[in-house]
């Protein structure tokens, strides 16, 4: 009875599928304006190295300002784009927004790294590596300040043709990481044959580890694992701090997650930024300590 009373309600509260197909139809057909009138916005979440307590990066996560949806999230609008053209320009939109900020930062004195999510679609796109290479040029920022994000699934989706363009953005110079890791469903054995250098706990491990002891066997195997092949390990979806006390105890690198921030607009990005560093010795100091 719970399970069919349950099943009941979640029904009420689910929009009728043509109100599901006309709400993707409409942003599908909608996004290349909405890019154009600045509606696609790119949120920052630090990301910090857990011995040191620095802010070492952050990760861009998109979000649409939509006049009648309001704050559309990526995990609704990407799936829905990523068939059409659109996942390019929204690739060079979030691509070049992010570059220009790396720039300023630079200039600014704040040393950090961004990473960029990758649909497959994007990395399998024509000349992929050489629109890349041609962004970083012009906004002037090495590429080790860059990481891509990917899937497992989605690497393996193809892995033929995939694989030579990781290869050549890795030669260049720019970072891969594979998101969500332990969620896909291929082998660890092609692990080995990507040009990696970073792999992100999927948060599902991370946020059951305090309860759940199977999930924090996960999550230490995960981290000895990627350990063991030379890669940095981060957790995504930290949300408490017996979390993170936990992971820094393992040794896992870096954590994100919503005890440290959420993913911010850039003005709040800095204002948490100004409001967690605290100056240590050396007040010109590129090194940025958190609270
Ligand atoms: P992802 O790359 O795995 O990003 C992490 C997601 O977890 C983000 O959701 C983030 O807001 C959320 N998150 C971070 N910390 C916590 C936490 O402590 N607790 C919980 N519950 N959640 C946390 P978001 O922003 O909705 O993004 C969803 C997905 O959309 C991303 O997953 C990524 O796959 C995709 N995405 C975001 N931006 C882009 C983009 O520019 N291009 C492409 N292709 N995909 C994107
Ligand atoms: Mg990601
Ligand atoms: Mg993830
Ligand atoms: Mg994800």
């Amino acid at each position: 009875l719970a399970a069919k009373v349950r099943q009941e309600s979640v029904q009420i509260y689910r929009p009728s599928m043509g109100e599901v197909y006309r709400r993707r139809f409409q942003l599908v057909t909608q996004f290349r304006q909405a890019v154009e009138q600045g509606r696609i916005i790119v949120h920052y979440q630090p990301k910090v190295d857990l011995a040191h307590r620095e802010l070492v990066g952050v990760e861009a996560l998109v979000r649409w300002m939509h006049p009648e949806f309001g704050l559309v999230s990526p995990a609704e609008f990407v799936e829905a784009i990523e068939a059409t053209g659109s996942i390019d320009i929204l690739l060079e939109h979030v691509l070049d927004s992010v570059l220009a900020q790396l720039w300023q930062w630079r200039s600014a004195g704040l040393h950090i790294t961004a990473s960029v999510n990758l649909s497959v679609h994007n990395l399998l796109a024509e000349n992929f590596p050489a629109t890349v290479a041609a962004a970083l040029r012009r906004h002037q920022v090495p590429a080790q300040l860059l990481t891509f994000e990917i899937t497992e699934s989605n690497v393996m989706t193809d892995p033929e043709h995939s694989l030579p363009v990781l290869r050549e953005l890795h030669a260049m110079g720019i970072q891969l990481s594979v998101d969500d890791f332990g969620t896909g469903y291929s082998s660890l054995a092609y692990l080995r044959r990507l040009p990696i250098d970073e792999i992100k706990i999927d948060r599902s491990f991370v946020q059951g580890m305090g309860t759940d002891l199977s999930d924090l066997a996960i999550v230490r195997a995960i981290v000895d694992l990627g350990h063991s092949l030379g890669l940095r390990v981060v957790a995504e979806g930290v949300e408490e701090e017996a979390a993170r006390d936990a992971l820094r105890e393992m040794a896992c690198d870096e954590a994100q997650g919503f005890l440290i921030s959420r993913p911010v607009p850039l003005d709040r990005f800095e204002a948490w930024l100004a409001s967690r560093t605290v100056s240590i010795y050396d007040p010109a100091s590129t090194t940025h300590v958190l609270r």
